[in-house]
């Protein structure tokens, strides 16, 4: 059974004072959910970081409830359409665990529920009706918490409305509960693989979740031709060092899922303790981007706050120009020249 109260934690981990207090003032909303498959690895620090709640939650002075200003852009309930080319759908509030450091706490583990049929029909044709919209993310919540017979109809209604919209599929369910991917579930994905390609896209922090099992649920999308995709969030105490991101980065690329964004954390409200100094992460995105291919190497990504959008962290190889030559410097720190054609 999954865990949802202290008492069931404490038969597993002893928990430290904070983690006994983290809701003593009310002020914390996201629940205490961890599925079975997390719960059996909560002794690996990097793991209980994600998910055991903190009181040191409550004290963040910087975050917001909704940092990416969702809420202005939410044209359609549920659907926000952020970006000219592409929109998300929170399918449901609900995930298989709830990790600390969501970026997402106004609407996860709200109560809220599934997206009605009648919010999933309005969903889609905003998007026949929106060409411009050329790919649908599919969030939340995680959205194989659905049953495969409400999964069957979220699909067949996109499908149906717009055929040629990209379907991302975004889940931590791979990671956190790899049982969840039976075979009905994958023949109901096969079954709506009509039209535009499906994207699978993952959320691994630390290579201890690349489990036997996980990996298992990714391949079975693979198999189907779905290629996937990971995000990663930089977390302070659970991946803020190089070498275990390009552990997991050369992980990933080797079970063929291809590391996609490092984000920064999000200025979400209650992960104040997790997010990492920028000029941190600037530096392990230096080592990583040494050792690792361009294949292995993530985007290092901030969401800028007050919906500012995405933008791309990296060193700046580009230092100046001099008559026609630009002036680069070397990762290891020569400059070297290169000009202006002619014409
Ligand atoms: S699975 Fe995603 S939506 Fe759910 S709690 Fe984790 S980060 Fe938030």
């Amino acid at each position: 059974m999954p865990v949802t109260s202290e008492k069931e934690l404490e038969k597993l981990i002893d928990l430290t004072e904070s983690e006994r207090r983290w809701k003593e003032d009310g002020k914390n909303t996201l629940p205490l959910l961890i599925s079975d498959h997390m719960a059996s690895m909560l002794s690996i620090p990097a793991i209980r970081k994600q998910f055991v709640p903190d009181a040191l939650e409550n004290t963040d002075t910087d975050g917001t409830m909704d940092p990416l200003l969702e809420e202005k852009h939410e044209n359609e309930s549920r659907l926000i359409h952020r970006y000219h080319n592409r929109v998300a759908f929170l399918v449901t509030d609900r995930c298989f665990s709830y990790c600390r450091h969501c970026f997402r706490r106004r609407f996860t583990g709200t109560l809220t529920g599934p997206a009605t049929g009648e919010e999933i029909e309005k969903a889609a044709v905003y998007v026949e009706n929106h060409r411009e919209v050329k790919e649908i993310l599919l969030t939340g919540g995680d959205m194989f918490t659905l049953s495969d017979e409400r999964l069957d109809h979220l699909l067949s209604t996109f499908k149906a409305h717009a055929p040629s919209g990209i379907l991302r599929f975004c889940t931590r369910a791979v990671a956190v509960c790899p049982e969840r991917f039976t075979d009905s579930l994958f023949s109901i994905i096969r079954k709506n693989q009509t039209g535009a390609p499906f994207y699978l896209m993952t959320q691994f922090n630390h290579p201890a979740e690349l489990t036997e099992d996980a990996v298992r649920a990714v391949n079975g999308f693979l198999d189907l031709g779905i290629p996937a995709m990971n995000q990663t969030v930089l977390l302070r105490g659970v991946n803020d060092d190089a070498d275990t991101l390009i552990e997991l980065c050369n992980r990933l690329l080797y079970n063929r899922i291809k590391p996609y964004y490092l984000f920064q954390g999000d200025l979400v409200r209650g992960t104040q303790h997790l997010r990492v100094p920028v000029e941190k992460g600037l530096e392990i995105e230096k080592k990583m981007r040494t050792e690792l291919s361009g294949l292995g190497m993530p985007q290092y990504t901030i969401d800028l706050p007050d919906g500012g959008g995405k933008v791309i962290l990296t060193e700046n190889h580009l230092i100046g120009k001099e008559g026609r030559e630009y002036i680069f410097t070397t990762p290891e720190g020569d400059t070297r020249r290169y000009p202006d054609p002619l014409n």
